[in-house]
């Protein structure tokens, strides 16, 4: 089960968190407009406030007499305001002299109103005044001083200022004092830390250290390693991880058919395979057998790059269900590679005496109802196949394993549906070949337990990875002769356009054009706007040979596998991101020949993009990329939070708090193995840490589970 499927009623929450749940709107000095910048921007409750950190600090403790200060300064004087001379015509500026016992100097406004700083400035009287200095000749100004105040108010005027990130129709001084106000909101709670972990890291109680990240001292109290934001964001992990826990136990409570094998039909054909197993593939399946074995219901997640040998497992697991006579399925996000799929494997399992099936879209009428009856009848073993396999009408009779190939092409709900196919829970294994990095595959498959194949078969050729100057774009496209004469395939893709797929598909579209003047006929193009029978029309092509370049913009599907293609060219290269760079060269090496991959590059490029670049020249493990991509990026990015059911984190953030990450995961196992239903003082205190994060659905889970 996903966190995303765990919603419920939502309990009342906790009375002592009502003050932080409190409306930006309801603080001093905030109207309704101001509340709808803030609700777009942070959120508009005083806890959204609150987790709005400052990023940096105004040191306004200077506070010298006039004749000693320094040009450049921020300062803070106490000063006598003088004469005014309001200026005489639009682009002079307005003036006030102000002085002390050491001296004088020139206060400056430009569009100054009269009637406001005479107000503001009353001749004669005493203020403090602070901002930056500047000098010009032997006169001393200050222009449009930060804060203007009389020494009543000189409460009013922060000594030392956090500076907050701002947005339009929010300025420094509203921030500050929606902060002030916020602050008055902090109280504290009953303490969810595992006190030796609190003691050996030196983190303050929840409320010193919100109040500490607002209240600066010095430069080295901003920023996301100080003891007190430490604090914060491991509250935040502690809850994602304690919600996961509870989530992934509710799931584990779910009984499954024991599924132990016997071994006879994996061994044959295992036996039949022209290779040998990588050691990686070989702890994967012990792990995936160990699950299917138990009566509990396996939720398994196979990260594997692509090429590691994925498929293979998943065919030995669908093995162990068979041979506990069940059946398995497996299902692939597109046709081509669910045909892919059945193709591959089915000479070999009908050779050790299996049934096998596809079931497409394009499969209808008598065929598909043939597959229908066998199915429901147990005639058939394994059925292979796309979304055609979670509708309505399609029944088994002793659905034992539900296998998902690429799963990010699948959402949830379809992940459940499947699951929702077998007469008790099936098996579920999910696979992918997007490398996730350890620190965040914790809080984003925090559901599900995890297995990486994390080596290639032996003996896979590198790809030769160059990034060349786009000023020879037009080299690497007569180039590509060589290539087709060898017989050879070569992928083309098109620059990102951000944000607008019509530009990608006029970019592709060109190139398409003035490959097709040297190439001809054998040149094809691909693109997201095509229908997906259309696509796959053109990708048939492209793998039948009758096309050897094929043209895209990045569509080209995830796991398609063209053995003869063996040049990837990418232009652009520097506006992709490393994921999608390592997913794109995936697409060639998968054959016998030397393969390689041409990253064609603008000339100016952003350090992000050089060190991009250079990374993926460099190596081609796609968990170091991910790792690369994730300090590159940071978490909320490297997954697309929003297509991905990521978990955006307000306090946390992963790219700097990725080590909390695991601390808090061995911090809420043995939480949940002590006090699953959070009974203790502690586990009390942790329902509150729920509720202020609003993980509370997983303790509507626990309430009914
Ligand atoms: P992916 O993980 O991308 O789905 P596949 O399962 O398609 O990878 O495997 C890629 C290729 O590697 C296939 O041709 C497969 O037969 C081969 N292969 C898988 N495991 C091994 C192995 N242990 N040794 C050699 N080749 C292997
Ligand atoms: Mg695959």
């Amino acid at each position: 089960m996903g966190a995303e499927d765990a919603k419920g009623g939502s309990m009342p929450r906790p009375e002592i968190l009502y003050p932080f749940f409190g409306d930006v709107g309801s603080l001093p000095g905030i109207g309704p407009r101001i509340k709808q910048h803030f609700s777009r921007f942070i959120g508009d409750r005083l806890l959204d406030l609150l987790f709005h950190f400052p990023t940096g600090l105004i040191d306004r403790t200077k506070r010298p007499k006039i004749a000693e200060a320094l040009a450049g300064e921020i300062v803070t004087l106490n000063i006598v305001v003088g004469k005014h001379y309001p200026s005489r015509n639009r682009r002079a500026p307005y003036k006030v002299k102000v002085y002390d016992d050491s001296g004088q100097m020139t206060l400056v406004f430009f569009n100054g109103r009269e009637s406001y700083l005479k107000s503001q400035l009353p001749e004669g009287e005493e203020r403090l005044i602070s901002g930056k200095l500047d000098k010009f000749g032997n006169d001393v100004q200050m222009t449009h001083p930060d804060y203007m105040v009389s020494p009543d108010q000189a409460d009013d005027l922060p000594l030392l200022e956090p500076v907050y990130p701002l947005t339009a129709g929010i300025s420094a001084k509203v921030m500050i004092k929606a902060l002030k106000g916020a602050k008055e909101s902090i109280n504290p709670l009953p303490n969810w830390l595992d006190t030796g972990l609190q003691d050996k890291r030196q983190w303050p109680q929840w409320d010193e250290a919100l109040l500490s990240v607002h209240n600066p001292q010095n430069l080295s109290d901003v920023g996301p390693l100080t003891h007190a934001r430490q604090r914060l964001a491991y509250d935040e992990l502690l809850a994602n991880q304690v919600a996961l826990s509870m989530i992934r136990r509710a799931a584990r409570h779910k009984k499954g058919a024991v599924h132990k094998g016997n071994g006879h039909l994996s061994e044959k054909y295992s036996a039949g395979l022209p290779y040998k197993l990588t050691s990686a593939q070989l702890r994967t399946l012990s792990e995936i057998s160990g699950d299917m074995a138990s009566d509990n219901a396996m939720l398994r997640l196979v990260q594997g790059d692509v090429g590691s040998g994925k498929t293979v497992v998943a065919v030995m697991a669908m093995l162990q269900a068979v041979e506990s006579g069940a059946q398995a399925a497996m299902l692939a996000p597109t046709e081509i590679l669910a045909s892919q799929h059945y193709d591959g494997m089915v000479k070999e399992l009908e050779a050790i005496g299996l049934k096998v099936a596809l079931l497409t879209g394009r499969i209808k009428g008598k065929k598909r109802e043939q597959i229908l009856a066998d199915l429901a009848a147990g005639d058939l073993d394994i059925l292979i196949g796309t979304h055609a396999v979670i509708q309505k009408d399609v029944a088994f009779q002793n659905l034992g394993l539900a296998v998902i190939d690429e799963q990010h092409r699948f959402g949830v709900h379809q992940r459940m549906a499947l699951a929702d196919k077998g007469r008790v829970n099936p098996d579920v294994l999910v696979m992918t070949a997007t490398p996730i990095p350890r620190t965040l595959s914790l809080s984003y498959y925090g559901d599900m337990d995890v297995s990486r194949i994390d080596e290639k078969p032996p003996g896979r050729k590198p790809i030769d990875t160059r990034v060349i100057s786009n000023t020879r774009l037009h080299d690497v496209m007569m180039g590509l002769e060589r290539t087709l004469k060898k017989g050879q395939r070569v992928y083309w893709v098109c620059p990102l356009v951000e944000e607008s797929e019509a530009l990608d598909l006029a970019a592709a579209e060109e190139r398409y054009v003035s490959l097709q003047k040297i190439y001809g006929d054998q040149v094809g193009l691909v693109h997201g706007k095509m229908k997906g029978a259309e696509k796959d029309a053109v990708m048939e092509r492209f793998q039948q040979g009758e096309l050897t370049i094929l043209v895209a913009t990045t569509v080209i599907e995830v796991g398609v596998n063209v053995p003869e293609a063996t040049v990837m060219v990418v232009e652009h290269a520097e506006r992709f991101g490393l994921a999608q760079l390592h997913q794109l060269r995936g697409r060639v090496g998968r054959g016998s020949d030397a393969s390689s991959c041409v990253l064609i590059r603008a000339d100016k490029l952003s350090d992000t993009a050089r060190t991009r670049l250079k990374t993926i020249r460099e190596t081609e493990d796609g968990f170091v990329i991910a790792e690369e991509d994730l300090k590159l990026r940071g978490a909320g990015e490297v997954l697309g939070v929003r297509q991905s059911g990521l978990p955006s984190f307000k306090t946390a953030d992963l790219s700097v708090h990725g080590e909390l990450l695991v601390v808090a995961r061995d911090d809420a196992n043995l939480i949940m193995t002590q006090d699953p239903d959070l009974m203790s003082e502690r586990g009390k205190a942790l329902r509150v840490l729920l509720y202020l994060f609003e993980r509370d659905q997983a303790v509507q889970l626990m309430k009914s589970g």
